[in-house]
């Protein structure tokens, strides 16, 4: 449960201290989030090789499908219209696409370098 936790709070999976990510980023203003390289607080190395975090894509993708999944369950209910939903699902995915970036890869840091907190 801790690391469910600490993956919402993008804590370091080694230290559970340092943060993971130096800017949140933004959709509205254009800005992507700003991973540390490093941890801050024990230098552990987030990305251990180029390409590392390709595989969050996948991650990313299977969080936006749930996500618009229960925003077309709830949302149907109350719009009727075809264009009204599609714009919907379309700007929610713009809306959260900086935050299941970093979901995505807090999750797959996790699951690969997860069980080496020493602490
Ligand atoms: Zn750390």
């Amino acid at each position: 449960m801790s690391q469910f936790i600490d993956i919402l709070e993008e804590k370091c999976p080694k230290c559970g201290v340092g943060k993971v990510f130096a800017t949140k980023g933004n959709p509205l203003l254009f800005r992507m989030p700003h991973m540390n390289a490093n941890c801050p607080n024990c230098n552990h190395k987030f990305e251990k090789e180029t390409g590392y975090f390709f595989g969050s894509m996948y991650v990313s993708y299977g969080l936006t499908v749930a996500e618009m999944i229960a925003a077309f369950i709830v949302a149907h209910f109350f719009i009727k219209s075809y264009a009204g939903m599609m714009s919907l699902i379309a700007g929610l995915a713009v809306l959260l696409s900086t935050f299941n970036f970093r979901l995505s890869r807090m999750i797959w840091i996790y699951m690969l370098d997860g069980k080496n907190r020493t602490v």
